[in-house]
């Protein structure tokens, strides 16, 4: 059977692409979870605003059933529709970036995220990444990876993704946004961003992304 992955972290410390080229080694499906709880957050700030322009959690909590979130299998990796529209893209902004946090420290949000994320990794063979996958998505999985990294190569990785997304990035937001995002997940009360106790920890700062691959590939069983 398969295994099923999860891996955790700071924000920035390569999660995603790492699990993406795992994923593709080991012929799993990648989730990034915390694409899902952007494209919430995205569909918040399009339908869910008060009159002063922030969110309104009630409105937005009253809105799930508006909320169709869909991977589709693009290769392996699965792509994200909202509604049917590809928001892969849409998600990375700073606006989304700069709200997320507070959308998923909502209890709701959480629960309403919760069986689709467990329902996937039913199967086996799955590498979900987020923040809370080893601690409370799939407590039960075969390996579990915390990954950390100094803040300012946390900085610059992120930097160079928004602008190869085309996204326009000032490294000292940049910097500010991980930090906040850090300090909000890491202090929520429902599923707070930390290390389970069975997890590898897995600090990448002076290493390159194949350097970490290889080093968490290094702890599964062939
Ligand atoms: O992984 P990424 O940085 O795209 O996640 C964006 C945000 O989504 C995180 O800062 C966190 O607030 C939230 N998140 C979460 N739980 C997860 C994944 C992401 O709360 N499993």
């Amino acid at each position: 059977k398969k295994p099923v992955i999860a891996i955790d972290g700071y924000s920035s410390t390569g999660k995603s692409s790492i699990s993406k080229i795992i994923a593709e080694k080991l012929g799993l499906i990648h989730l990034d979870t915390g694409a899902l709880y952007r494209g919430v957050t995205w569909f918040a700030l399009q339908n869910c605003l008060n009159e002063e322009g922030s969110i309104d959690t009630h409105k937005l909590f009253s809105s799930f059933d508006q909320i169709d979130l869909e991977f589709k299998n693009d290769n392996g990796e699965l792509v994200l529709f909202l509604n049917h529209i590809d928001i892969s893209k849409a998600i990375r902004t700073n606006e989304v970036s700069e709200n997320v946090s507070f959308v998923a420290k909502q209890k709701e949000v959480r629960d309403f995220l919760l069986q689709s994320q467990r329902s996937l990794a039913e199967k086996g063979g799955i590498i979900m990444d987020g923040r809370d996958i080893g601690t409370v998505v799939l407590p039960h999985a075969d390996y579990k990876f915390f990954m950390t990294a100094s803040i300012e190569e946390r900085t610059k990785r992120r930097y160079e993704e928004l602008i190869s997304l085309g996204i326009d990035a000032d490294e000292q937001q940049v910097k500010e946004n991980l930090l906040i995002r850090d300090k909000i997940d890491s202090e929520r009360e429902i599923a707070p961003l930390k290390q389970a106790d069975d997890a590898i920890v897995i600090d990448n700062t002076n290493l390159s992304k194949e350097g970490t691959i290889e080093s968490i590939l290094s702890h599964i069983k062939k």
